[in-house]
């Protein structure tokens, strides 16, 4: 466990909310699709990438 808040890859900035997760975007677009990109994101940029796709 680290104590050192990850950078989100999208806004850069550290903030405890960032999570590794699968790209909210193409899970979106091809739920069916089991080839996605690992993104490392904040709370709020998933939402607004999950919102873009
Ligand atoms: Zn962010």
């Amino acid at each position: 466990m680290s104590l050192i808040p990850r950078r989100c890859e999208k806004c850069g900035e550290r903030r405890r909310d960032v999570a590794r997760q699968l790209d909210p975007y193409t899970t979106a677009l091809e739920p069916e699709s089991d080839d996605h990109d690992v993104v490392q994101l904040c709370e709020p940029c998933a939402i607004e990438r999950f919102e873009e796709s």
